[in-house]
């Protein structure tokens, strides 16, 4: 017998959580996972998923709008949120099924409560009493942030925009960085009134310049009012709505606010500190590339270790751990070239270096083309996609590779392996095109348009 009451203890039921306690536990490990919310974290309850499905939602009045063009006798009526919102909690709750159902059949047992670290070994369980296991698995995620100003306790995050009783009429979104610009899409598709005030010159900030500015000024042309340069001083709760004064020196009123400012790891009284892990300046769990802690027992993966907070980077992170920890094969988290996909409108696929980046570092070449994609044309939209590589003078690898477009996000997946397998841009002229899609521009630019 062991003198733990498991092998894995798992603080948080969220992607990268439940995916560790459950390849741990098929591969034979006691294993156990508390979580105090809901199962599937931020990704299948606050983020990723209820976020894409209101994506699908938005899109349709552009659709509407395309099939006229394209000779269909149609008529879009209004969006009736309360119906799509009783939809889209009951997918949550199927999924949170889903979750629950894979951790029992792995053999996980679940404790629907907070846990905190005690020490090295030990967990403690709001619910009462303490766990002992060999190891502790901190997956704990992040959670949304508010300036700290007057009246943004009144101001709404991404945790709530889910849970809306109605849609407002107007909304001011604080932020620059994926959930900001995410949701200005979304709900300016959903016929929004969308203010967006980000503080910086440009939105997504550290993504390619020219990506960038496509997607800014495409936001701006479908509809979204955003102030660039631009900040929230303070918010006043009226009876409809808020008054909001900003540093532009306007004083306007929106029905809501939402603060899009950035998310910080979950560990406020998590017992970690006390248990010797190590904090980082914002919280964030302190890791070596094993995931492991400064306590030798004690394990931290996903956004609560910020090192990319993605779900799938979660994932990889848990799997990491469960192969190093369990199956006796030290594996390290590979980080590099790791493709992501921002579900603006239009979307946004990157994956490697921005162009800013790569040419700081060496000799670039720098390959490009814009373009209206046949069939918004064809509907008279003026849409424009962009297709962008980096590539190396010294090595011909492609360094960094940029879609703006309908469906960049699928593309990406698939132009990323190209990348993460090292092609050079010679690989990539000599695979035949696909036509007509838009993608086989990726594959046709012959000429540079810089070098740099
Ligand atoms: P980000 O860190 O990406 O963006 C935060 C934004 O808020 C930035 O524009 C930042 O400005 C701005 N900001 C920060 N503090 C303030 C302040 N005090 N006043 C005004 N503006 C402020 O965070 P998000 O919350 O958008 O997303 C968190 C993470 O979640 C992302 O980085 C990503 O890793 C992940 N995510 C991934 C998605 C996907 O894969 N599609 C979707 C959503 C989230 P500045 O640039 O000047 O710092």
């Amino acid at each position: 017998m062991s003198e733990f009451d498991y092998d894995l203890f798992v603080i948080g039921g969220g992607s990268g959580g439940v995916r560790a306690a459950r390849v741990a536990a098929q591969g034979g490990a006691r294993v156990a996972l508390a979580e105090e919310d809901r199962y599937g974290g931020t990704c299948v309850q606050r983020g990723c998923v209820p976020k894409k499905l209101m994506v699908f939602a938005s899109e349709y009045p552009g659709y509407i709008e395309d099939a006229r063009a394209y000779g269909w006798t149609v008529n879009a009526g209004g969006f009736d949120w309360p119906s799509f919102r009783t939809k889209l909690h009951a997918e949550l709750d199927r999924l949170e099924g889903v979750y629950r159902r894979l951790l029992s059949n792995s053999g996980v047992e679940t404790f629907d409560t907070r846990a905190t670290v005690a020490d090295a070994h030990t967990v403690e369980l709001a619910s009462g009493g303490t766990k002992t296991a060999k190891h502790i698995l901190v997956a704990t995620g992040g959670w949304p942030v508010k300036p700290d100003l007057p009246g943004a306790e009144h101001a709404l995050t991404s945790n709530e925009i889910f849970h809306l009783e109605e849609l407002p009429k107007s909304i001011l979104i604080v932020g620059g960085g994926y959930i900001a610009c995410e949701f200005a899409c979304i709900l300016n598709g959903l016929g929004v009134q969308v203010t967006q005030y980000y503080r910086g010159a440009q939105i997504l900030r550290g993504f390619d310049a020219e990506a960038r500015g496509l997607i800014s000024e495409e936001m701006m042309r479908n509809g979204v009012d955003l102030h660039l340069g631009t900040n929230i001083i303070e918010m006043e709760k009226l009876d409809h709505g808020f008054r909001v004064k900003s540093t532009n020196g306007d004083e306007r009123t929106f029905d809501q606010v939402m603060f899009a400012t950035g998310r910080v790891p979950n560990t406020p009284e998590l017992g970690l500190e006390r248990a010797g892990v190590k904090l980082g300046a914002n919280g964030a769990v302190e890791v070596d590339e094993y995931s492991q802690t400064a306590v030798p027992s004690i394990y931290a993966i996903g956004d609560v270790t910020d090192r990319v907070n993605l779900t799938p980077v979660a994932i990889r992170e848990g799997m990491a751990f469960v192969e190093t920890v369990f199956n006796g094969n030290p594996t390290p988290v590979d980080h590099a070239l790791i493709p992501t996909a921002i579900f603006t409108q239009p979307e946004f696929g990157t994956i490697g270096l921005s162009e800013e980046e790569a040419r700081d570092r060496e000799e670039v070449e720098v390959y490009c083309t814009s373009f209206k994609p046949m069939q918004e044309a064809f509907a008279g939209r003026e849409d424009r996609v962009l297709m962008k590589l980096i590539v190396s003078c010294e090595t011909r690898k492609v360094l960094g590779c940029h879609i703006v477009a309908p469906g960049a996000g699928e593309m990406i997946q698939l132009a990323g392996i190209a990348v993460k397998m090292g092609a050079t841009k010679e690989d990539f002229d000599r695979t035949v095109a696909v036509h007509p899609t838009m993608a086989e521009e990726i594959v046709t630019m012959r000429e540079p348009v810089r070098s740099a």
